[in-house]
């Protein structure tokens, strides 16, 4: 006869527990991961944009014995490529041992966060002050812009078909970029107004300088400042912006939180915090089972569209060359789509983590918190589920068990409490090609702030839960 104590066990054992990962874990695995989180801050200081990520990506993964896809006629087993979308997104894919047909292990994330990016025609002088007009990307509160310390970073196309990388704003002794905000003792008129209202969008206009040239006769004297000391030090002319791509970041570097330093903030967590573990999830195979691949797409901010977005064929042509390459170069569409039929993704993507202090948008029993390890989410979109790719269950199902089997702390949830608000990622546009998708990242306060915080454990058992995905499905 079963104890009393052994019925109380296994009642217990019927109960959903998702325990803090700090608590839960061992002293050897909370040291793996505090090292694992300083890896991760540095690559982040470096890689704030798409386009830096892309770079540092393609370095870090050349170093692993990654070639262009392009260098390459066929692949066999073992081999390591990767693709260029554009500069701004990257496909990487270690090749398996079974066929691609087979279907393939995916990891996506996007690379590019919420910023202000300047308009094709940005510079201009006011009341001998000069600044930059930005444009706005992706959802932000834009008061958060305003009084803190800002970066330049991007690349200017000259008309001699140069391309001139800026980074300005980084360095200890660097110049930073500012937007102003009114003082409190005239602000009576602007904190009447709602939140969404007091800073405009043409409000978000950057400091960029206050001394006049001398000795010329233009008439605005500021702005001529500007232009000339552009022209000096990269050879631009006022023209080239309108081809730039120019992001105004925070200068803000990751940072720990915390006395007991649990937690990270930083500028761009959304989506950099998934896209990492997943790059270094790929990175640790050498000679996998199935074909292991890794997208890191562009624009997802903004709806995942043009060349270098989610929705854009380049990333499908990448798989495409998986297929026809490790088939001596025979491609058969319906064979193709089959593979992609066969094929599993985790759609990597960050959420809102619980926040005590703002817990009237949330349902405490589905929401995801800090340091509980992975959010899966069945699915996102908003108003009865508008626009979301869902999960079916038997996918969810065999995610679940590959995490048990290789104790993988999840936890699950959703974006807020129903009709609060709602979100998307690249998970429907990957799953209308026939794949399993499931959504699962990393949870974060403050998304979509200049500032983001996320936990150190979610950020290493992210990385575990990558891992033993390609690696187990
Ligand atoms: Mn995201
Ligand atoms: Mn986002």
């Amino acid at each position: 006869m079963a104890s009393k104590k052994d019925k109380k066990n296994s009642v217990k054992s019927l109960f959903a527990e998702f325990p803090n990962m700090y608590k839960e874990s061992s002293k050897d695995a909370i040291a793996d991961c505090m090292d694992y989180a300083e890896d991760y801050k540095a690559f982040l200081n470096i890689s704030k944009t798409e386009r830096e990520f892309v770079k540092n990506t393609i370095e870090a993964a050349s170093e692993k014995g990654f070639v262009d896809i392009n260098s390459k006629d066929k692949l066999s087993y073992g081999d390591k490529v990767y693709a260029s979308i554009k500069g701004k997104g990257l496909c990487l894919a270690v090749i398996g041992k079974e066929p691609v047909a087979n279907g393939i292990n995916i990891l996506g994330a996007h690379i590019d966060s919420p910023r202000l990016d300047l308009k094709p025609n940005p510079i201009y002088e006011d009341k001998e002050t000069c600044y930059f007009k930005t444009h706005y990307y992706g959802g932000i509160k834009k008061y958060q812009w305003t009084t803190i310390p800002l970066a330049i970073h991007g690349c200017v196309f000259t008309k001699d078909g140069k391309q001139v990388d800026l980074c300005v704003g980084e360095n200890e002794d660097d110049p930073i970029f500012y937007i102003t905000d009114l003082l409190p003792h005239l602000g009576n008129e602007q904190m009447r107004k709602n939140a969404n209202e007091f800073i405009s969008g043409e409000d978000l206009n950057v400091v960029i300088g206050g001394m006049p040239l001398a000795d010329d006769d233009s008439k605005e004297l500021y702005k001529a400042n500007i232009l000339k000391y552009l022209n000096d030090n990269y050879g631009l002319v006022e023209k080239d912006f309108v081809s730039a791509e120019i992001e105004i970041v925070p200068q803000m570097k990751a940072r720990d939180v915390g006395f007991d330093r649990a937690f990270i903030a930083a500028y761009g967590h959304d989506d950099k915090v998934c896209a990492y573990p997943a790059i270094t999830a790929l990175f640790e195979q050498e000679k996998p089972k199935k074909t292991c691949v890794c997208l890191l797409t562009d624009k997802e901010e903004i709806g995942s569209y043009a060349n270098s977005g989610a929705q854009s064929v380049l990333y499908e042509n990448f798989m495409m060359e998986l297929l026809a390459k490790t088939e001596n170069g025979a491609f058969d569409l319906l064979k193709y789509r089959k593979a992609i039929a066969n094929s599993n993704m985790l759609s990597a993507d960050v959420s809102n983590a619980y926040d005590p202090k703002y817990s009237s948008v949330s349902d405490a029993n589905n929401s995801a918190y800090m340091s509980k390890g992975i959010k899966l989410e069945k699915y996102v979109g908003s108003r009865g589920k508008s626009g979301t790719n869902e999960a079916t269950g038997d996918f969810v199902a065999e995610i679940t068990r590959i995490f048990a089997e290789n104790s993988i702390p999840w936890q699950t949830g959703e974006l807020g409490k129903v009709d609060a608000g709602g979100g998307g990622t690249i998970s429907a546009y990957m799953a209308k090609h026939g794949m399993n998708v499931i959504d699962c990242g990393v949870p974060v306060w403050s998304m979509h702030a200049p500032y983001e915080v996320i936990s150190k454990m979610d950020l290493y058992y992210t990385f575990l839960a990558y891992k033993s995905f390609i690696e187990n499905i």
